[in-house]
């Protein structure tokens, strides 16, 4: 099968484009840009088909696998506008996760260089609807999901390859710490699993104890480990980190937690700023008799969509435990400064994370 590139991609022009949406009123995920990407696989052609295309609907028959079965994964991250340019934090990896994601759930694997330069295409079309103000982005949705039309459980001989790009606000109110509810009935993943793909299913089995949670006044569920539901896996969508005793400790990937970009960013800042990070087994226990003897000082979640969220509080059936006077706390302060300035380009970047797309 002969290698793509670019040069593949067909374009298809809209007849008019769409008036844009008040930046100050965007929500999270509900305007879509003119354009989104599209591919498909089958086994004989391999990827092919490459296009960007009008935003719009999809034909599907009613057979349609991923309806039925699931199979899909999908990846998240967002492009930020900065004086003129368009900028991406670390898309690389999420390529390559994506690309563990589709192992796992025996999806074909994609080109990522191919995948981040169609990228590139998309958001060069696309690029005045990157929004400008403090706080916004433009958010990436790529996903792929098995597209044969019949009832037979395999592996999809059909698979379709988008990215569709939607101008968003801040995910949540910014740094206002929220409440998170221990989960002890429902779990989001099992070992041998698939809770470190980003499949649609995890969030399916995620939803009814995110209504628990909402139902009990709480923002997010806190998920334990799928087998004890003893040690401390994920909030929300998002991972989650402790400062204690002026040492931060998070989740170790185990294979059921979701080995988040954020996540990875936050250590290799904390460790490369002298902070030590503790990646282990973190039993629940231990962060209530922390809570109790005052030395828990800081809880926050990271992930692409809020970047660095402190939490407040965390409820249980019985208690309460209020963290840091349900205050920020100024490590989490900190973090999330010094991630979204590396993001907006407003410090320097040792590292190369923000990777300039293209100019305005
Ligand atoms: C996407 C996701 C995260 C965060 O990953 P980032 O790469 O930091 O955005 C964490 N947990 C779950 C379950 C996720 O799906």
């Amino acid at each position: 099968m002969k290698k793509m590139t670019v040069s593949d991609i067909k374009f298809m022009q809209r007849q008019q484009l769409k008036e844009k949406p008040d930046e100050t009123k965007l929500g999270f995920g509900q305007h879509f840009t003119d354009y989104m990407f599209v591919m498909e696989w089958t086994p004989e052609s391999g990827w092919h088909n490459p296009m960007i295309k009008p935003y719009g609907p999809m034909n599907f028959d009613p057979a349609m696998s991923v309806l039925h079965y699931g199979q899909a994964i999908f990846e998240g991250m967002k492009a930020y506008y900065v004086n003129g340019q368009i900028r991406l934090f670390r898309p690389q990896l999420n390529f390559e996760r994506l690309n563990q994601s589709a192992e796992r759930m025996a999806l074909p694997k994609i080109d990522e260089d191919f995948a981040l330069e169609a990228l590139y295409k998309l958001l060069e079309i696309e690029k005045t609807w990157v929004p400008h103000s403090e706080g916004t982005s433009l958010y990436i949705r790529p996903f792929m999901f098995a597209a044969e039309d019949t009832l037979g459980v395999h592996a999809a001989t059909r698979v379709i390859y988008s990215v569709i790009l939607s101008p968003s606000g801040s995910y949540f109110n910014g740094l206002t710490p929220t409440k998170i509810y221990v989960e002890d009935e429902y779990v989001r993943a099992v070992r041998g699993g698939v809770g470190f793909a980003k499949t649609a299913g995890n969030y399916a089995a995620s939803l009814k104890g995110q209504q628990k949670a909402n139902q009990l006044g709480y923002a997010q569920s806190l998920w334990l480990d799928g087998v004890e539901q003893k040690y401390v896996e994920e909030g929300g969508a998002m991972n989650i980190f402790f400062k204690v005793k002026d040492k931060f400790i998070t989740p170790e990937l185990n294979g059921s937690i979701l080995p988040g970009i954020t996540r990875r960013s936050v250590i290799e800042l904390l460790r490369s700023q002298g902070q030590e990070v503790e990646e282990r087994k973190i039993p629940i226990d231990e962060i209530y008799q922390y809570a109790r003897s005052g030395e828990l000082q800081e809880v926050f979640c990271t992930g692409t969509a809020a970047v660095v969220s402190p939490i407040g509080e965390l409820g249980t059936k019985t208690d309460k435990y209020i963290i840091n006077e349900g205050q920020t706390g100024s490590a989490t302060k900190k973090l999330y400064n010094d991630l979204t300035n590396i993001q907006y380009g407003k410090v320097e970047d040792k590292n190369n994370w923000s990777i300039v797309v293209c100019e305005v």
